[in-house]
């Protein structure tokens, strides 16, 4: 959908004055549209003073002049909520002009704030003001409540206030704020025309802001995406993006159920980040990071590092995603053996059903047969043994001086099905690994940032790992920035005069200054511990909502009934083989053939979107 959104900064502040110059303004290429009203119809006075406007009636309509809540009371009706208000946005070609009533934080329903219909509607808002006294605190209150919305404009109704209008705009430098004056006496179509002047002209608020739906015809043609058949269904176009949800072209509005690849930490579009993200604009876009640095890198290596069980003298390699922090950390591994003298060390222990990207260091250590089967005559010498300490023991004694480096993802190995092992075992494996003396490579990509209940997983078995490879989470999921955290133990093995023991790796993107920017506000977010809460609160969710306490079938809530069209049987019959649950992830996993190209992924993909919520089953393995 396009278009904006008109706020008042409360009742009376022009809204409809502002809607009616704007529709007049932009004859014919906007539609209007007032979800709820109250009291004398808005609606009925646009469709009067904008002939030939495209108009739509509005959702509920209330006839006494108060609070929607309360007025739906007072008749004893419902007052839509924002889930209903969304399902019914009028479908039109023109850019939607949907104004709004009260301010802000107006009460919608008994129990939400209007704000949340707001940020729902992820649409550019204008916000509007009288010039009466106190125009500028009221303005300032009402942006700080629209925080997180994108402010296109501020839009001063009323005589001409030239203080209210400086001071704006001095402390919101980047909106534009336009002054209007309506019309004296009683408005007219005629009159209405005339007081549409040469400022407001300029301000076309998001005609075009989001593709429509032919715009994304070309995709078939041009793109080649990721994980995804050529020939495929068609990929949902997607236009924005908030807290759990995406919004499709279509007017849909989807949850996001596997944190769009377990990047996103603190929902969509989370403030705080976005605003750093702003903010660093204003002073860096790149910096190359061979032999230059800047203060945001700084800040966020020296977070990671205290955040490590080490003493002083680690350090951060930083990268662009996940693999490349994988690769980084292998060659690592391997280069530290060469300047320990032995070279030999040529050899790689991984797990089964271990995933750490799709580069070929990354590949040669996950191994997986149907994703990386094709370039095994490509691949470096890796073993794959089950997640187990006594095998992994077992392997290395038969290789004695050859291995360089075990990598785990500890607790949970994601892409391979979300298998999940006790930090006791975890503990168990690092404890193998002192003892041979190799180095253990811990991949927090997925991980770390609290998705298992602690900030990185391989704390709830109390281990030191030699090195660390962080990215998805490490920007709130928000930018690609990846890093390898070098115990001491590593560092020192580089630390030389000789330049022929330099470390030789590095990406045009290494350490981004814009995403190392989001990585310090998620950072700061993280520090309010109120994640731990979430965590908490979510894990046990799951427990009540999954885990049959008599064990063996699963529960699921609200899946009693088979969506139409889909070939996945109701929740209460699913074979249900295991369920897995730590912090943050839950899986199940269903007793039906075929691995990560089950039939069942593909329906059970298909039932979910059918009921508003993206997840991407791996294979018969639902995760959330
Ligand atoms: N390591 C683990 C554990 C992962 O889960 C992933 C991605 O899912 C990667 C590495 C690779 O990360 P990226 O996709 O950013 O290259």
């Amino acid at each position: 959908m396009n278009g904006f959104v008109v706020v008042g900064t409360d009742t009376d502040a022009g809204k409809t004055a502002f809607s009616l110059i704007y529709l007049a303004a932009f004859n014919g290429q906007f539609a209007y549209w007032k979800p709820v009203e109250t009291g004398d119809s808005d609606t009925e006075k646009v469709r009067s003073l904008v002939p030939g406007a495209t108009i739509f009636e509005p959702l509920a309509r209330f006839s006494e002049p108060v609070a929607p809540a309360l007025a739906a009371r007072l008749e004893g009706r419902a007052m839509p909520g924002v889930a209903e208000i969304l399902a019914a946005i009028p479908t039109t070609e023109l850019p939607l002009l949907i104004e709004t009533f009260g301010g802000p934080l107006s009460p919608l329903t008994e129990v939400v704030l209007q704000i949340e219909l707001i940020r729902a509607l992820a649409l550019p808002v204008v916000l509007v003001s009288s010039t009466s006294v106190g125009a500028i605190g009221r303005t300032l209150a009402a942006v700080r409540a629209l925080d997180g919305v994108e402010l296109a404009a501020i839009a001063l109704i009323g005589p001409a206030d030239e203080f209210a209008r400086e001071q704006l705009m001095r402390h919101l430098p980047d909106v534009p704020v336009l002054e209007l004056t309506m019309p004296p006496g009683t408005w007219t179509p005629d009159s209405i025309r005339e007081a549409v002047r040469a400022p407001l002209r300029g301000l076309r608020v998001a005609a075009n802001r989001y593709p429509r739906a032919e715009q994304f015809a070309a995709d078939r043609e041009f793109v080649w995406h990721p994980y995804t058949p050529l020939r495929t269904e068609e990929p949902l176009h997607i236009v924005a993006a908030e807290n759990e949800y995406l919004h499709l072209a279509d007017g849909r509005r989807i949850i996001d159920g596997i944190s769009s690849w377990w990047t996103i930490l603190h929902g969509h579009r989370q403030p705080e980040i976005m605003q750093a993200i702003r903010d660093a604009t204003r002073r860096l876009d790149h910096v190359l990071f061979a032999g230059a640095t800047h203060p945001d890198a700084i800040e966020l290596a020296g977070y990671l590092l205290g955040s490590m069980a080490w003493s002083t003298g680690g350090r951060v390699f930083y990268s662009d995603n996940g693999s490349t922090a994988v690769e980084v950390a292998l060659k690592m591994a391997y280069q530290f053996w060469c300047h320990r003298g032995e070279p030999q060390r040529t050899l790689f222990i991984g797990f089964e059903h271990g995933y750490h990207g799709d580069t070929f260091g990354a590949m040669s250590v996950g191994r997986d047969p149907l994703f990386f089967g094709r370039f095994e005559p490509l691949l470096f010498r890796c073993l794959q043994v089950p997640v187990d300490a006594n095998l992994l023991n077992e392997a290395l004694q038969k290789h004695p001086g050859e291995v360089a480096a075990v990598i785990l993802e500890p607790l949970v190995q994601g892409a391979g099905g979300m298998q999940m092992h006790s930090p006791e075992e975890l503990a168990a494996i690092a404890e193998v690994c002192r003892k041979h003396d190799v180095l253990l490579i811990a991949d927090e990509v997925m991980t770390g940032f609290g998705r298992t209940g602690s900030l990185w997983a391989f704390e709830q078995a109390a281990i030191a790992p030699d090195l660390v490879c962080v990215a998805k989470g490490i920007t709130g999921g928000v930018l690609p920035l990846a890093a390898t955290l070098a115990s001491p133990r590593v560092v020192e093995a580089f630390d030389t005069a000789d330049r022929a023991k330099t470390f030789f790796h590095g990406h045009s993107f290494t350490a981004n200054p814009l995403a190392c920017a989001a990585a310090v506000a998620n950072w700061k977010l993280m520090q309010s511990g109120q994640w731990l809460h979430d965590v908490r609160r979510i894990e046990a969710f799951w427990e009540t909502h999954l885990r049959d306490p008599a064990g063996g079938t699963v529960l699921l809530a609200g899946a009693d009934s088979t969506p139409a069209g889909s070939t996945v049987p109701p929740g209460k019959d699913l074979p249900v083989k295991q369920v897995r649950i730590r912090g943050l992830i839950a899986a199940v996993e269903l007793d039906l053939p075929g691995g990560y190209l089950a039939e069942a992924g593909a329906a059970m993909k298909k039932a979910c979107l059918d009921v508003g919520v993206l997840l991407r089953p791996l294979g018969n393995v639902i995760y959330a």
